[in-house]
């Protein structure tokens, strides 16, 4: 057994610290599969753990970092052999179950897919949990038989990470995608991605009327809160809206006006606990559909050294479209 370099957040009386340095291979958590981790990535949950902002870490010391890719070097799982290469998002990991910031992992290997054909390492931490959650947020509204020709599409928190590859995600498979950012000046960024329209964020977190102008079908927010309940009021008849997130916030101001009135549904969308099937289509329709200039487009590179500040900037709403964290 021997040492790896990982990003370990630990609690004393004067309240969390947070380090990057060796630990023992010996005391990882319990697990079928041991991965060599080559990417992983910041997401607004790897931010509120590593600033400490929501009680996201569930035991000390912990390893943050919630998806990753890597090599397989040890397995007794038959699904899995060494050599292979694999994706995890979520099922507790860097919040219950040791994680991704770190040169290795051990974990469940029903947690694990094989990468995705068609996407390399990189690729698939650019999209990471994140992008894995915006097309988990398109699958649930297609399923509510959403398409296109129904309306426009609004997009929250259009320039972050859920947002951007939603956006893309949106715009490809042919929505006029009107794109809600508190940052105008990602207007050109936004457009790149696909967005046929910006609004301000102001637009939609003033007073919540219950029921206001319809101004689209469908919509995937990552915002939550007043921008939640404002988007719910400006819904069309039988539209729907996949809510994703709660960079805003963790309440909903709103009435039932719009369910009972106008037949809209709300959506729930959560990635960490979706069973493998959706998982596989989720990835597989990525690999297939998602631009992948597009992708590069709304990526920035890190190392491991640099997550801890990263953190900070995310929970500021200070970071653009998806970082991709480099560890071996
Ligand atoms: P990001 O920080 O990259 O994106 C969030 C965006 O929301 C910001 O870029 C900003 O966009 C907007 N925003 C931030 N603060 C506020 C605010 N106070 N009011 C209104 N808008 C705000 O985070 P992610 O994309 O990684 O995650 C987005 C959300 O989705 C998070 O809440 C996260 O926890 C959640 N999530 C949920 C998952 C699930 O399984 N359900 C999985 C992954 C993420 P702009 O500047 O364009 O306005």
């Amino acid at each position: 057994m021997g040492a790896f370099r990982a990003v370990v957040i630990d609690k004393n009386e004067s309240g969390q610290t947070v380090e990057l340095r060796d630990f023992d291979e010996a005391d990882l958590m319990d697990g079928d599969v041991t991965v060599r981790v080559s990417h992983s990535t910041l997401n607004y949950k790897d931010g509120l753990a590593l600033t400490g902002k929501a009680p996201v870490v569930r035991r000390f010391p912990m390893i943050p970092g919630v998806d990753l890719v890597g090599t397989v070097e040890a397995s007794s799982n038959p699904e899995f052999k060494p050599g292979d290469a694999v994706v995890l998002n979520g099922w507790g990991l860097g919040e219950t179950h040791l994680g991704a910031y770190a040169e290795k992992v051990r974990v469940k290997g029903d947690w694990l897919i094989p990468l995705p054909t068609g996407l390399s390492a990189e690729q698939a931490m650019a999209i990471g949990t994140a992008g894995y959650t915006a097309m988990l947020a398109l699958m649930a509204l297609e399923r509510h038989g959403l398409r296109p020709d129904r309306g426009p599409a609004v997009v929250t928190g259009a320039a972050g990470g859920v947002g951007s590859v939603a956006v893309a995600l949106l715009a490809k498979a042919g929505w006029h995608v009107i794109a809600s950012t508190g940052r105008p000046e990602e207007a050109d960024y936004l457009k790149g991605l696909g967005a046929a329209e910006i609004i301000e964020r102001s637009e939609l977190n003033g007073p919540v009327r219950p029921l206001a102008k319809e101004r689209w079908a469908a919509g995937i927010d990552s915002v939550g809160s007043t921008t939640l309940a404002n988007v719910l009021s400006m819904t069309r008849y039988h539209g729907a809206i996949a809510a994703c997130g709660l960079a805003g916030g963790m309440d909903l101001p709103s009435t039932v006006a719009p369910f009972i009135l106008r037949g809209v549904s709300l959506l729930g969308i959560d990635s960490v606990m979706a069973p493998k099937p959706l998982r596989l289509e989720a990835w597989n329709r990525l690999a297939r559909e998602l631009d992948l200039g597009k992708l590069a487009a709304m990526t920035s590179t890190i190392p491991l050294d640099q997550v801890q500040e990263a953190g900070r900037k995310i929970v500021e709403g200070r970071i653009r479209g998806r970082v991709v964290v480099e560890i071996g």
